[in-house]
């Protein structure tokens, strides 16, 4: 193809890019009128990490990087002390970021340059950028800690920081895990790139897998690295998807992409040629499933407290006092992706606060505080069993829509909130999603229900959590992998529904169940819901698929009283603000 006809293809972000690099932009960056910001302008703003759109232009946000979510007392005090000045709401990103809301036109310009000092950064944050580089909170100081991935953060962070060739010019967004643990709090298989704990010959180093995102996770590149070669193996990979990620259709630049496009062994390969080595294939991933608690002892016999926030929200006052408390005596901050803040180096297990929410094992997203929110968990806990999910420590994501943020597809129990009209007039619902078996990024969770009004969210978890306590596991992922995964999503939504309709909670086991993709395995299920439910007279009709069955029974179940069931209102946007 010709380059002319090349470049009418190029996305429209790629097309301001090519007329003007990011880095050239920043040279007005102080004289822009916020007030009257255009299309390019807010593209251009978040490779420094301001968020705006056209809908809400005079609300905006900014985000900082938290590199492998370390950072000091003094910065934590100084982010305080904006959230108070300017009366903003924090979040904690669950990328282990930090992200601050409700700035205005009036103060962003002030709130920037006060945010990138003291050694805190915006920059990339946001765009098409390497993002915040993440690890586990315990990275080199817990006692499943093998390596210490902060050094080699940082000096990735340092080679592509303002760097005039990557500020925001790669083709898309890439997110970068790695952890030198052999138990992680969370799972890192969302990442773009994850580089995993693994040991070859006897020496520890990284296995490296590549594609993940919200909906899917990465996968095995076969490829080990030292601790001395990731960094190289970055740049390499930094300049391979520069130069070979598509910059066309918006919707097909994730790295996942490329390699659906070019295949992973396309990849190895164009990264390679800017690595100039072989690489040596994978060594033996060391990833184990560990339930951590709120304190932990550490390697060196201090002990570690995690605090866990509002679903992410934190407020300067509680800041303050974990900073202050940090600060007299000499422990470590840390953010993790769990949203939740660490202090490491205590000398015994006390400090003089407690978490008031229990959300540890949640990781939610912006919700409420996003444009594209429909639901915010933050502020509608009563829809979740939260107790249950603190007993069982069931991991478990929200995303206010479906770009998922809230990597609801890599948890125990994933959810997205959505407006609906299935079911009358109702005030939305929650997708429903079991079963990813995410320590180790096997399998991502199965959609369950594609709709469960939120009125009767709450009693359907609590349904599921009681069917897993019947079970006798103890822990979710495993049951999942034991059982909830030998059956199909019809069935599963089928069994639920069932009980629900019947006012029970029959038990599921597996008994000699045939393969989900084997021909018996249809019938065995059918024979299974109706031998169990013989009375139920919702299920009598099934023919040869649950689909119909199901449709039924979710809106003889959950339509709203008095409705006709085929009734359906328009949907309203909510009105948060
Ligand atoms: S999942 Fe949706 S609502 Fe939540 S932060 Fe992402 S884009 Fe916003």
């Amino acid at each position: 193809m010709e380059n002319d006809d090349l470049d009418t293809k190029l996305n429209k972000r790629e097309k301001y890019k090519a007329r003007l690099r990011p880095y050239e932009y920043f040279k007005e960056f102080e004289s822009l009128d916020f007030e009257n910001l255009g299309e390019g302008d807010r593209f251009y703003l978040q490779d420094f990490g301001i968020f705006n759109t056209d809908f809400l232009e005079d609300e905006f946000t900014m985000r900082l990087r938290v590199a492998g979510g370390r950072l000091s007392s003094e910065q934590f005090i100084l982010v305080a002390n904006v959230v108070q000045t300017y009366d903003l709401t924090m979040l904690l990103t669950s990328r282990g970021g930090i992200q601050l809301h409700n700035l205005e036109a009036n103060n962003i310009l002030e709130i920037w340059k006060a945010l990138n000092t003291h050694g805190l950064s915006t920059w990339q944050s946001l765009g098409d950028n390497i993002r915040n580089i993440v690890s586990d909170p315990y990275d080199g100081c817990g006692k499943y800690s093998k390596i210490e991935t902060y050094p080699i953060i940082a000096q990735m962070q340092e080679f592509i920081l303002k760097n005039p060739r990557y500020l925001g010019m790669l083709p898309r967004r890439v997110s970068i895990g790695i952890s030198g643990n052999s138990a992680n709090v969370v799972s890192f298989f969302a990442n773009d790139i994850y580089f995993a704990l693994a040991q070859k010959d006897g020496i520890y180093g990284f296995n490296v897998y590549m594609g993940g995102k919200n909906t899917n996770t990465a996968q095995d590149a076969d490829i080990f690295l030292k601790e001395s070669e990731v960094f190289n193996f970055f740049k390499a990979f930094v300049e391979a998807f520069y130069l070979h990620g598509s910059r066309y259709s918006r919707s097909k630049t994730r790295l996942i992409y490329l390699i659906e496009d070019i295949g992973m062994d396309g990849l190895k390969a164009h990264i390679q040629t800017e690595y100039k080595k072989e690489f040596q294939g994978a060594g033996e991933l060391l990833l184990d499933k560990v339930s951590f608690c709120e304190y932990e002892e550490l390697k060196d016999g201090t002990y570690s407290f995690c605090y866990h926030t509002d679903f992410a929200r934190i407020d300067s006052d509680e800041i303050r006092e974990i900073a202050d408390f940090a600060s007299t005596n000499n422990l470590e901050i840390r953010i993790g992706m769990d949203q939740n803040i660490y202090l490491l180096g205590l000398k015994e297990k006390s400090v003089p606060f407690t978490s008031l929410k229990k959300s540890s094992t949640v990781v939610a997203c912006a919700g409420n505080l996003c444009p594209y929110a429909v639901w915010s968990i933050k502020d509608e806990t009563s829809y979740i069993p939260l107790d249950k999910i603190d007993e069982h420590q069931i991991q478990v994501g929200f995303s206010g829509c479906a770009k998922g943020c809230g990597r609801h597809c890599h948890t125990d129990i994933g959810l997205i909130g959505l407006k609906t009209n299935n079911f009358g007039d109702t005030d939305g619902g929650a997708r429903i999603f079991l079963g990813a078996i995410h320590t180790q990024g096997a399998t991502t969770g199965r959609m369950i229900f594609s709709m469960v009004p939120f009125v009767h969210l709450n009693a359907t978890l609590c349904l599921i959590i009681e069917l897993y306590e019947k079970s006798g596991y103890k822990d979710f992922q495993e049951y999942a992998y034991n059982v909830l995964n030998k059956f199909s999503e019809g069935f599963l939504a089928l069994w639920y529904l069932a009980n629900l309709e019947t006012k029970q909670s029959l038990e599921l086991k597996v008994d000699n169940n045939p393969a989900l993709d084997s021909t018996e395995s249809f019938e065995f299920e059918k024979n299974l819901l109706l031998s169990n439910f013989k009375d139920l007279e919702s299920l009598q009709d099934i023919d040869d698929k649950f689909f119909d069955t199901l449709s039924k029974l979710v809106k003889k179940l959950w339509t709203v009283a008095g409705e006709d069931p085929n009734y359906k209102p328009p949907i309203q946007r909510n009105k948060f603000r």
